[in-house]
Formats: structure tokens, sequence, C-alpha cells
């Protein structure tokens, strides 16, 4: 598996390209659906579905457009976050929307990943393990975590969330829903929110 990150208007949030041959997956489309669709020519990518770490509108911003355009694409994203989105995404109306569930494997494009539910930043977030890659969208950043003072959040949940990653066995390459790459030895060294969480 390939891993390609584009940084997307309008907060500069992550979108990743899991490419795997000519198929792949899109996470996290906030944004400039043209460029996201141009990222994927360029690749020779055609996405088998869009999955979402939660639905803040600066991880969904392209869905609709992105889900239209490749023929009503399956959209995956953790039915918490779904029920109230506001802004410009409305969930009703996209057909294809499709839950994630606390434990499940998906099967897409050739890959396999395990879904984690992970809330505190928002009701529904999800991490996704693929590989040796983990993308933890707004749950955890390099050297931080993502703030639980937005509708939804929870403290409690987050602390809880953030030992769960924590005690995951092996390292793992970390890609975060803001900022750079890590990897989740060095949080578990570095990052004060996660320091002393693993068991
Ligand atoms: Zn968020
Ligand atoms: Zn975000």
């Amino acid at each position: 598996m390939e891993v390609r990150c584009l940084s997307l208007p309008p907060l500069g949030a992550n979108c990743y390209l899991l490419q795997n041959g000519p198929q792949g997956l899109v996470l996290d489309p906030g944004g400039a659906p043209e460029a996201v669709a141009a990222a994927c020519g360029e690749l020779g990518l055609t996405p088998a579905a869009i999955l979402l770490t939660h639905g803040h509108f600066d991880h969904v911003g392209a869905v609709s457009a992105l889900a239209e355009r490749w023929g009503g694409l399956a959209v995956y994203c953790h039915a918490a976050d779904v029920s109230d989105a506001p802004g410009e995404f409305t969930w009703q109306k996209l057909p294809t929307w499709k839950p994630l569930a606390e434990g499940q494997t998906l099967a897409l494009a050739g890959l396999e990943l395990n879904v984690l539910h992970t809330p505190g930043h928002s009701p529904g977030s999800c991490c996704f393990l693929a590989g040796d890659c983990l993308f933890t969208g707004d749950v955890l950043f390099q050297g931080s975590m993502g703030r639980t003072d937005l509708p939804g959040g929870d403290d409690g949940q987050m602390a809880a969330s953030l030992k769960r990653l924590a005690a995951l066995p092996g390292n793992y390459r970390v890609y975060p829903g803001h900022g750079p790459a890590t990897t989740l030895d060095q949080e578990r060294a570095r990052n004060p929110y996660l320091r002393g969480l693993a068991p």
C-alpha cells in the first residue's frame, strides 16, 4: 500500500490516498474535489470508497462531489458523526453512506483495514489500522491531541481513546488529520498526551 498526503482547503486538513495498484481509497477529503480527482488521475488510481475518520467539515467537504464523480462511491463514517453534521455537507443527500463500527474489518480495494472507534474529539471519531499504518484523524497528532471542546467532544472518552492507541502492540506509521506524519513509538516516547499511557 502506498500512502500519499494532500493538504486540502479550507483548513489544510490531511487527505490521504491509499493506493494498491490501480485501486485505492480516499480518506478524509476535506475540500477541493478537483484537486483530489486530479491527484488520483496522476496516480492512475480509481477509488473504491471514501473513508472518514470523523464528520467535521474540514474532513468531509469534498465527499459529495467525489462520491458523485465516481458513480456513487460508498462513504464510510461512524453513525455518531452522521446524525447532526453541520455545514454544507448533508448526509441526507448521500445515499451511499455506510456506518463504521468498532472492531469492524473492511476489505476494500484489495486492502484490509481494522476500525477502532476512538471517541473524544467527536462522538464518532474512528482510527483505521492498515498494515503498518495507523490513520488517527483528529484524535492523535504529532506531539499533541485533538480538541475536546467542540460539540460532542469529551475529555474522558479522549483519555480512554489515547490509552487504547498507546496500548497497541508494535509500532505504526501514524498519519494524523493535521500536521506531519509520525510513528506510534515516537509519540509514546515524546507526546505529553500519550507518554506514560502504554501498559
Ligand atoms: Zn475534527
Ligand atoms: Zn480536523
